[in-house]
């Protein structure tokens, strides 16, 4: 069935081929940036080196988002890396991000505290967390992390 044409059509015909980025056009990235997936976490995804722990965070986060196991894996770093099952998480439905804190921590190390929020079988979440990451030949890495929260209580 051919596609209708929607209001509007006509006005933007001119520049119905260029490719303009645009919050318009493109909802902003699963990892709660600025900018649309296609210009955020996308590249990284695809195996372009994450600039900061920062980025790679929130690609990590984005990626748990869409279940891309592989990427999870592929930026947990070797000594740290769990086996490839992650499936336990395969209910979660994940709703924000928010970055804390993103600090160096030496010149290969860097620290990203965040707050994740998310739901299983209908019930909220939220996961606090300060993240270690190593930067091994210009590569960010997941180390590992503290939950600031559940130490206070323990
Ligand atoms: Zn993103």
């Amino acid at each position: 069935m051919p596609r209708l044409p929607e209001a509007g059509d006509e006005a933007g015909k001119q520049e119905e081929h260029s490719i303009k980025p645009g919050k318009q056009t493109q909802p902003p990235c699963p990892c709660g940036g600025p900018r649309a997936y296609d210009q955020c976490c996308a590249p990284y995804h695809a195996g372009a080196a994450a600039p900061t722990a920062e980025a790679l965070m929130r690609s990590r986060y984005c990626a748990y988002t869409m279940g891309l196991e592989a990427y999870l894996l592929a930026t947990w770093h070797a000594s740290t890396r769990p086996l490839p099952d992650l499936s336990a998480d395969k209910d979660t439905r994940w709703l924000g991000l928010e970055i804390r804190r993103h600090e160096s921590a030496g010149p290969d190390r860097a620290i990203v505290e965040f707050i994740a929020r998310y739901k299983i079988g209908g019930r909220a979440h939220r996961l606090h967390e300060v993240s270690r990451f190593v930067l091994e030949e210009g590569r960010w890495y997941y180390m590992d992390g503290d939950f600031p929260e559940k130490k206070d209580r323990v």
